[in-house]
């Protein structure tokens, strides 16, 4: 059976078999990571896991579990958040709402009554 070896930031090296190592590798190579429970402490250890870690792990017989990211989750956003303000205005906005659709489709019927638009 084969042996993984890897390093508990209290215990030091530990060894593991590959059904003790959690594998997730993420859509955002950054984000993958390896994890397990230390043999010596029982306290969960989680490192980041580059191709080269995830290659010798998934050659060592761990099952890699995909993990995909939303594209919504993301994109960059700019200006200042929602507020509980804004979530009101828009709650008082649907109240009175009859078309919502078409309101969506415009760019003018957004709720934002404390925010003047300036005419084009
Ligand atoms: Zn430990």
């Amino acid at each position: 059976m084969t042996t993984i070896k890897a390093s508990c930031p209290s215990c030091g090296d530990v060894e593991l078999t590959p059904q003790q190592v959690r594998l997730v590798v993420c859509s955002v190579k950054t984000w993958s990571y390896y994890a397990f429970v230390c043999t010596a402490c029982h306290e969960e250890v989680r490192k980041p896991a580059g191709r080269d870690v995830v290659a010798l792990l998934i050659s060592g017989g761990v099952v890699a579990e995909p993990w995909n990211v939303p594209a919504e989750a993301l994109e960059e956003h700019d200006g200042a958040a929602l507020n509980y303000d804004d979530v009101l205005d828009f709650a008082l906005w649907l109240e009175q709402a009859d078309m919502l659709a078409a309101a969506a489709a415009t760019t003018s019927a957004r709720p934002r009554t404390s925010t003047p638009e300036t005419a084009a």
